[in-house]
């Protein structure tokens, strides 16, 4: 209960005037429900041909309100009765209630009307602060996060929370009032029978409030396994080239069927106790009213009691459009406790927190020169093991400084630092002299552009493609970086030019073509830092020497950091920094590392027996 006040409280300010309307109409709605129901009085009391007296005209001055009301009511159909005869009279009865009930389920419509936007909506901006969560969270969120689990509960858990506490708001608001209005009639018509059922319905409710205190973490848990089936699914399509063909379908399969029926066990598990919630308030319902019709039944019969037989069957009427409510409300707060359970995992990506600040005080770089400086760098993943010790360099602006090393020596991960994807454990790294932290996140990395060995386009146009980075790009200045980056010939030679959609991915391109599209939308940013993490390194030696041609005009008059074991790449570069196992062990020109007949020699030489054999 506590939990679902503070997420009303959270999602439902925006939506007020809805919410207020629902609360209005259902209000009245459940007033009307009261007044058509009270027409059965007097179609009763005329079968049983109980009324004997005769009615005279009140006015208001009269009597109360209900007293006003109520005469009328008779004197009219008194009239009626002398003028057409009972026959008409009772079909004239029976259409006003037809007409109240009418009004009455109209205002229940309007009620629905206008909470449905409300639910649509909150489960719009919930999606929508999941995605934006998603985009400002830091990479290292997920690599720890399955993609896939990020993504069921962007889809599944929001959904289930549009399903089960939306759908159940309607309801939620609805029968408090219903149940409301109906027990203060119960109250005026006896409230002797009324303090009995007020004894009676609170025995019920705590039945059935303790089975719906498991479901929420029963259905927690099979969330949780519709996560790990989604993280599958994603593995699988990626990886379906290998799966083939190292012929693992079979192990994938029974892997990914053991996943589902371990989700069909849960999904069964809370689908039994929901639909348990519909018949037990059914038969404790019923129960109630037995013992009710049993209590009043007998007051009437022994003369004890103060109301008449058309009032106490009005009575159960009141009491029987009461239940309904009662039932439906407990429906729908067991939907709300499977709706928690996805609450919580959304909340989990909404909750975490981004270690990657602005600071309070930001600097600003007024004219960059352009100088990387790391010192004394020291990182890690895991607390443990140390990817970076202690490392230092420097890149004057302008100038290129290349890292090279065996595979998992730490080289990405120090690319990874400079634009902040990851913070230092200690030391620094500055550009122009003010540490990267002092600055905003979003200047800092307005500084820098990036081409990786995995060019990363997206399912969309060459030409927004290469705009990405920046806004208000002309025409001429993308065809012109298109140019530099020897795109523009394949680009103009494809069907509709700079306007053709590359696919997923750009699963259209060949890896040198996706390379060069992502050069051309680094070159049209056109960063005063540049990080080039093994860009050429994918590719074959043809259009290796393409993207090579584009990668040495991109880097003119940039600072650049390189990293590359094609040793063609770094020939060129300022300082060469040879990493290994997280610290530099080596450094000097190509010339100056080669006397020292270390490390970088030995690499050189793979690299050649390497590239020997392959050729
Ligand atoms: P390189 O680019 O030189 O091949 P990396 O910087 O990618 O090396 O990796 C350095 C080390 O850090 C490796 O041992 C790798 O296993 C580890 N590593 C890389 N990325 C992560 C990560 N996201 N979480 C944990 N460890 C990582
Ligand atoms: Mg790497």
């Amino acid at each position: 209960m506590n939990e679902l006040w503070k997420l009303l409280r959270r999602f439902v300010p925006p939506y007020k005037k809805y919410f207020l309307l629902n609360i209005f109409f259902n209000i009245l709605s459940a007033i009307l429900t009261l007044f058509s129901f009270a027409v059965i009085i007097p179609i009763l009391e005329m079968l049983f041909q109980m009324k004997e007296g005769h009615y005279v005209y009140m006015s208001m001055a009269d009597g109360s309100l209900k007293d006003v009301l109520v005469n009328n009511f008779y004197y009219y159909t008194q009239l009626a009765m002398e003028n057409w005869g009972p026959s008409l009279t009772l079909a004239a009865l029976a259409l006003l209630l037809v007409f109240m009930t009418g009004l009455k389920v109209g205002t229940s419509f309007l009620s629905s009307y206008f909470i449905i936007p409300m639910r649509t909506g909150i489960a719009r901006d919930l999606r929508n602060h999941v995605y934006d969560k998603i985009v400002t969270l830091p990479i290292s969120f997920f690599t720890n996060e399955h993609k896939g689990d990020v993504m069921a509960r962007m889809s599944g858990d929001v959904s289930e929370i549009e399903n089960s506490i939306m759908q159940s708001l309607d309801m939620l608001f609805k029968n408090p009032v219903m149940i409301i209005v109906c027990l203060a009639t119960m109250i005026m018509i006896s409230w002797q029978l009324t303090i009995f059922v007020m004894i009676l319905l609170p025995l019920a409710g705590l039945v059935m409030g303790r089975v719906g205190r498991r479901l929420k973490r029963v259905s927690y848990e099979s969330q949780n396994q519709w996560g790990r089936l989604l993280s599958n699914i994603e593995e699988t399509l990626g990886g379906l080239r290998i799966i083939k063909a190292f012929n693992a379908e079979d192990k994938m399969k029974a892997r990914f069927h053991e996943g589902t029926q371990r989700f069909a066990d849960m999904s069964n598990s809370v689908a039994r106790r929901t639909s348990l919630a519909h018949p037990m308030s059914e038969f404790l319902g019923t129960l109630t009213i037995a013992i009710v019709l049993w209590f009043g039944g007998s007051l009437i019969i022994s003369g004890s009691s103060n109301i008449t037989a058309p009032s106490f069957i009005y009575y159960m009427v009141i009491f029987y459009s009461m239940i309904n409510p009662a039932k439906e409300l407990s429906k729908a707060m067991y939907s709300i406790q499977r709706g928690l359970a996805s609450i919580d995992r959304v909340d989990k990506i909404l909750g975490a927190v981004n270690p990657i600040t602005d600071p309070a005080s930001p600097r600003k770089i007024e004219r960059l020169r352009g100088e990387v400086r790391y010192n004394d760098v020291s990182f890690s993943y895991n607390g443990e093991v140390q990817v970076a010790k202690n490392v230092s360099f420097t890149i004057r602006p302008g100038e290129t400084v290349a890292l090279v090393g065996q595979s998992g020596s730490g080289k990405s991960t120090l690319a990874d630092l400079l634009p902040r994807f990851y913070d230092v454990q200690s030391g620094s790294i500055s550009i122009d002299g003010i540490d990267i932290r002092d600055l905003k996140v979003y200047d800092l990395r307005a500084l820098m552009g990036n081409v990786n060995q995995e060019a990363i386009l997206f399912n969309d146009t060459f030409y927004n493609n290469i705009t990405f980075g920046v806004n208000n790009a002309t025409r001429e200045q993308v065809e012109a970086a298109a140019r530099i980056a020897n795109a523009h010939d394949f680009i103009m030679a494809s069907e509709n030019g700079y306007d053709t959609n590359i696919g997923d991915r750009g699963c259209r391109l060949s890896g040198g073509q996706r390379q060069r599209v992502s050069i051309a939308r680094a070159i049209l940013k056109n960063p005063p830092i540049l990080i080039l993490d093994e860009a050429t390194s994918a590719l074959d030696s043809e259009s290796e020497l393409l993207v090579q041609q584009a990668l040495e005009r991109l880097m003119e008059n940039r600072t650049t950091l390189v990293i590359a074991h094609r040793l063609s790449t770094i020939k060129n570069a300022t300082q060469i920094c040879v990493m290994h196992e997280g610290s530099i062990v080596e450094r000097g020109t190509h010339e100056e590392l080669l006397a020292l007949n270390g490390y970088y020699t030995r690499l050189v030489h793979m690299q050649q027996l390497g590239s020997e054999a392959s050729r």
